[in-house]
């Protein structure tokens, strides 16, 4: 049976995500129980010309499942794990499964999904529509990588069932059956990235729709992969005196622990400010490099010879089960703080969420430094620098700030391209990064994405205005 939400008040929760994004709006939110129904609901949508908004655990970032108008599609009865295969090491799974409770699923069986998305409360579906990357990502990289196969619900009612292997680029163009597309003439950088379509020569048909954010189809079931549950783990956090030659010895660290490490995360003095509240004893004025490796002796000795080098301030080792966890917390409690703040001053966040080659790195870092010394602006760098990939954020106190801000975010985009970067590694565009996009890949490029969108949706009516103005589709 279909339930649909009609009344303000029940569909409230659904006209947000995480981005704070303004100006959600909706009729209705239809919650269905299966495809039949699903299938049913886009055919009428399609006939009236109705817009759609798919929604997942909502945990977005970028304004994707937050509707304009028209009607909102939840996929979260669609919470099944259809099957864990443990002689081939997959699942089957449909696209409302709750991250953790997959998670806590294999677990038992003795098995890890690897992308370890780090905001466990969304949906398998959105990590795929948006090619979510998560704590581990430094080593297994983002959810790309592990999807097998997607059935796609098109908005014509055709099933779209794409299997990794199965349609591949041929003289420019991905031949899904049903459906026939051009690759986009402009490249994926082959770095972490998740702006736009997935674009390569020779593609594998599955990866354009993997990060296609809910606008060419209704993913309700994925095959992913597994590995074997890890062996244990310890997490160590530096406290440095200052930022100086911060990526030499991010290098230094990468070559010292190779494939021992899982994740490596920087915090700038400025961010740890937001986790003083939470661990007051973060020693006055430092920064951190926090990192996750094997906790075996060998690494466990390695950490300590590391921690003299760099002469840190501090070290805190999260290697029993408590302090771990700990350190986990003191991890994901930054993200969770900032969304908290700007929600709480009501201002739309702006954050970059750019990478950069590796060979480039220095020179990216460098330039944020130079903005934070002589802009009067708050701002923060985190993130996950192992990835060549930081969070730049800038804090305005007025409009003025903003503007500047807003200056500051295209000189940072306009650089990191110089360098062959991205300017959305990991959250997607959404409906809040249109612009940066458009100089990443220029207005061709954009047309390119819109064709496609216009093969896989002829109606126009889904996920208007996620990666690029629904104004482009007339
Ligand atoms: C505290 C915090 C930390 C985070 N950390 C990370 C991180 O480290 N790395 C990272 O990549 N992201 C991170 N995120 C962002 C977020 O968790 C991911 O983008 C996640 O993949 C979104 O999934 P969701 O189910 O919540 O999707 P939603 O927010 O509901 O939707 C996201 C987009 O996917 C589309 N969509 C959802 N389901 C489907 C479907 N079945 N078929 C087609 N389209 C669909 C929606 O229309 C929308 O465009 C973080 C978020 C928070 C709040």
């Amino acid at each position: 049976m279909i339930t649909i939400k009609e009344e303000r008040e029940d569909i409230l929760s659904y006209l947000e995500d995480a981005s704070n994004f303004k100006g959600g709006n909706a009729d209705k939110v239809y919650i269905p129980d299966g495809e039949e129904e699903l299938k049913r609901i886009l055919s009428e949508c399609a006939n009236e010309g109705t817009s759609v908004t798919i929604s997942g655990g909502g945990t977005g970032t970028v304004g994707g499942r937050v509707p304009r108008e028209g009607v909102i599609i939840s996929l979260e009865r669609f919470n099944r794990i259809l099957r864990i295969d443990s002689k081939n090491k997959t699942s089957l799974l449909q696209a409302g499964v709750v991250v953790n409770d997959f998670l806590n699923e294999i677990e038992k069986a003795g098995f890890f999904y690897p992308p370890f998305p780090t905001e466990r409360t969304a949906f398998i579906g959105g990590n795929v529509a948006t090619n979510a990357s998560g704590e581990y990502s430094y080593k297994f990289g983002p959810t790309r990588r592990y999807v097998k196969k997607i059935r796609m619900l098109l908005t014509t009612g055709r099933i779209l069932e794409v299997e990794r292997g199965s349609v591949y680029e041929k003289d420019g163009m991905l031949n899904y059956g049903v459906i026939r597309v051009p690759v986009p003439s402009y490249r994926t950088p082959g770095i972490k990235c998740s702006a736009g379509y997935f674009s390569q020569e020779g593609m594998d048909g599955i990866d354009l729709l993997i990060g296609s954010e809910g606008t060419l189809g209704v993913i309700t079931e994925v095959e992913v992969s597994m590995i074997s549950s890890l062996p244990q783990r310890a997490i160590i956090v530096l406290f440095l005196q200052n930022e100086k030659g911060i990526p030499e010895i991010v290098r230094g660290i990468k070559e010292d622990f190779g494939e021992r490490l899982y994740s490596l995360e920087f915090f700038d003095a400025g961010s740890l400010e937001f986790l003083k509240e939470n661990f007051p004893e973060i020693p006055e004025g430092t920064c951190a490099v926090y990192a996750e490796t094997g906790a075996d002796d060998d690494t466990m000795e390695k950490w300590v010879t590391v921690s003299d080098r760099y002469n840190a301030v501090d070290t805190w080792l999260g290697e029993s089960r408590e302090n771990y966890q700990k350190l986990i917390d003191f991890r994901h409690r930054l993200p969770e703080n900032i969304n908290a703040y700007f929600k709480k001053i009501g201002l739309t966040k702006i954050a970059m969420d750019i990478a950069v080659p590796e060979k480039s790195f220095p020179d990216m870092y460098a330039f944020y430094r130079e903005i934070m010394q002589s802009e009067k602006l708050h701002t923060i760098l985190f993130g996950h620098i192992g990835e060549n990939h930081l969070h730049f954020n800038l804090f305005p106190a007025d409009e003025q700030e903003k503007m500047r801000a807003w200056q500051i975010y295209e000189t940072c985009v306009k650089k990191a391209l110089t360098f062959g970067g991205t300017v959305a590694a990991e959250h997607g565009i959404g409906k809040i990064k249109h612009k940066w996009l458009r100089i990443m890949y220029g207005e061709k490029g954009l047309q390119d994405m819109v064709q496609i969108k216009k093969t896989f949706d002829p109606y126009c009516i889904l996920g208007l205005d996620n990666i690029f103005p629904k104004e482009l589709l007339m």
